[in-house]
């Protein structure tokens, strides 16, 4: 039986939701959404969640006045709140505070040391609060964290138990290569693999100074490494289904570039050492610009999702995230630019051809039959390669026909016979566009559906014009 798993990181919570988290939950809900239509609803899995441990979670709270877990209750729910203005459809949020995950977390650990993948040892370096990772000096540029500049890289001594990651470098080399797990785009394959060609160095996978965590199981002064455990959410999630087999491994794990190397090299390790099978797709998605500056919160440039749902509501936000630049590469968002979208492609694209059709169709009283039809047969290709913005630029194109072709119909001035011929062409080419578009507009197609089947009659305007 054929299944499509799908999943977002999972968020740190000591951050409240942006449109970096919006853009990869989005993305991940229209491939859910799509693939529910292909493959039945109960053969899609899509999965997003919280993580919720950590030192930084644990500076966090404090600042708050809570403790870490009264926090990450607080935080949470934020997450859920936005992604339901989203109208993102996951099947589980996961929290990695959920008992559950604890005891699988350390079921693995104690498996992988037990099969000898972990040794004690010092660990000495400069660490970045702000990744949770250690970095080395070559990584650091002027000797500060590439993502926190702003934030001094703080050196730590500890005793650590680290995992063998070295021992996998030849296995993951061909595992990539061979496209046994496939990383995409292309050019970030070439990224791994470049980076991979270097020394491999173990890492390490617990924390002596880190209180807030799950335990490791047989030395209790120490805890998990926050990332190590956040990896493993997305396979403990599936566990917790009661057809544990069915949606592991994943078809696809989407995230933005910068957490690229952890879920290809130390993930792809940790489930060979595991002995868990491996994911399929490994997407990473590229960084983007505010208005051609970095998004921060110094810069005051941070949009938050709630921003865009308010003015443009929120399908159209889903559809402008996605339709601005191609999904692996980078690019620049700006309101003005999303703006001009919206008006060009939802207003006076498809909203009007829809208004319009709707008004000619009510005044004949014209009948249409509920729409049975697929998805372009170009889709199933396009999805699977995560071509988004080449599937909205297909519809848009479907939207610019249709309206030309009322223009040039002129299904006003045909006899009755030839108008309702027209009108019913029309009301089938409106059914077949609000289906292609529903994983992108879900509310809106859905809406546009029922309009369109039975008497079509006159609505409000579905995407109202804005400055
Ligand atoms: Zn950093």
């Amino acid at each position: 039986m054929a299944k499509y798993c799908v999943t977002t990181p999972i968020y740190y919570v000591n951050d409240v939701p942006h449109i970096g988290h919006a853009y990869t939950t989005v993305a991940a809900d229209v491939l859910a959404r799509f693939w529910r239509k292909n493959l039945g609803e109960e053969n899609v899995f899509f999965l997003t969640g919280t993580d919720e441990h950590g030192a930084k979670v644990a500076q966090a709270a404090q600042n708050a006045k809570l403790t870490p877990k009264e926090f990450a209750d607080k935080v949470a729910p934020e997450f859920e709140k936005v992604w339901q203005e989203l109208r993102i459809s996951y099947n589980h949020f996961f929290r990695t505070t959920d008992p559950r995950h604890e005891k699988i977390v350390q079921q693995i650990l104690q498996k992988l040391f037990e099969d000898g993948h972990v040794y004690e040892g010092v660990y000495e370096g400069l660490y970045c609060e702000g990744c949770e990772r250690f970095y080395t000096e070559e990584e650091l540029v002027d000797g500060k964290c590439p993502l926190h500049p702003n934030r001094e890289p703080q050196y730590q001594k500890e005793k650590n138990y680290f995992f063998k990651l070295s021992s996998f470098k030849e296995e993951l080399v061909r595992i990539f290569e061979t496209g046994e797990v496939k990383i995409l785009p292309e050019s970030r394959k070439n990224e791994v693999l470049g980076k991979l060609a270097g020394e491999l160095k173990d890492v390490s996978l617990s924390r002596e100074s880190v209180s807030w965590g799950i335990p490791i199981p047989w030395d209790s002064s120490q805890t998990c490494y926050v990332w190590f455990e956040a990896l493993l959410n997305y396979y403990t999630a599936t566990q917790f289904l009661e057809n544990k087999e069915k949606f592991w491994p994943a078809d696809v794990h989407l995230m933005a570039k910068d957490i690229l190397w952890f879920h290809t090299v130390i993930w792809v390790a940790l489930l060979k050492a595991a002995g868990l099978p491996l994911p399929k797709i490994v997407f990473a998605h590229g960084f983007f610009t505010v208005n051609g500056q970095k998004m921060s919160k110094s810069l005051g440039n941070v949009i938050a999702p709630k921003e865009l749902v308010e003015k443009f509501g929120s399908d159209a936000t889903r559809y402008l995230l996605l339709g601005e630049f191609p999904f692996g590469q980078d690019g620049d968002f700006s309101l003005e630019k999303l703006t001009v979208k919206y008006n060009a492609d939802l207003a006076n694209g498809f909203g009007n051809l829809v208004s319009r059709v709707a008004k000619l169709c009510e005044n004949e009283r014209l009948e249409v039959e509920e729409y049975k039809g697929d998805f372009d047969s170009r889709f199933e290709k396009l999805f699977s390669e995560f071509n988004f913005t080449e599937i909205l630029a297909l519809t848009a194109e479907k939207v610019t026909e249709a309206n030309r072709e009322v223009n040039e119909k002129k299904p006003w001035e045909l006899e009755k016979g030839e108008k309702v011929k027209v009108l019913k062409s029309l009301a089938q080419k409106i059914q077949h566009i609000a289906f292609n578009l529903s994983p992108f507009l879900p509310t809106v197609s859905e809406k546009v559906l029922q309009q369109f089947s039975g008497e079509i009659k006159v609505d409000k305007p579905l995407f109202p014009r804005i400055k």
